[in-house]
């Protein structure tokens, strides 16, 4: 059994652990991802619901549902984004991998969404560039 991995929002009132091995790693461009964090892209990792233990103030997590099935999570004190459920990712939870404070068990191996990224960052990691999720690769 791996260690869990830690997280918490910015004020601390929600704390959480997620349980190894998480699914995948990736930076998302999209547009809902930039707006929700107020940042050039988002970097997500998921798990099994069942993988994820809040281990301290669950009561203070506000949702936010954007478009049926699809719900954000933020810290309804200090409003740090947390997690992300979709509804055709159903039992999946995302979590935002800059609220860890472990080591994550994967290092981010892609860009998706990368058709909608914004002309002010530049990346130019070498990871591969897919549009939408992971199929159609533009670089
Ligand atoms: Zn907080
Ligand atoms: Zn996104």
């Amino acid at each position: 059994m791996e260690n869990p991995i830690r997280g918490h929002c910015h004020c601390q009132k929600i704390k959480f652990e997620i349980t190894p091995p998480t699914e995948f790693c990736s930076h998302c461009h999209c547009e809902s991802c930039r707006r929700t964090h107020g940042a050039a892209f988002v970097t997500w990792t998921s798990v099994p619901e069942a993988q994820l233990r809040i281990t301290q103030g669950k009561e203070l997590i506000k949702k936010y549902e954007s478009s049926p099935g699809i719900f954000w999570m933020n810290c309804s004190h200090c409003m740090s984004p947390l997690f992300q459920t979709t509804h055709p990712a159903k039992g999946r939870i995302y979590i935002t991998v800059a609220s860890l404070i472990d080591k994550l068990d994967r290092e981010p191996d892609s860009h998706v969404s990368f058709e909608e990224h914004v002309d002010w960052f530049k990346v130019n990691d070498g990871l591969p560039q897919y549009r939408d999720k992971a199929s159609d690769r533009m670089n």
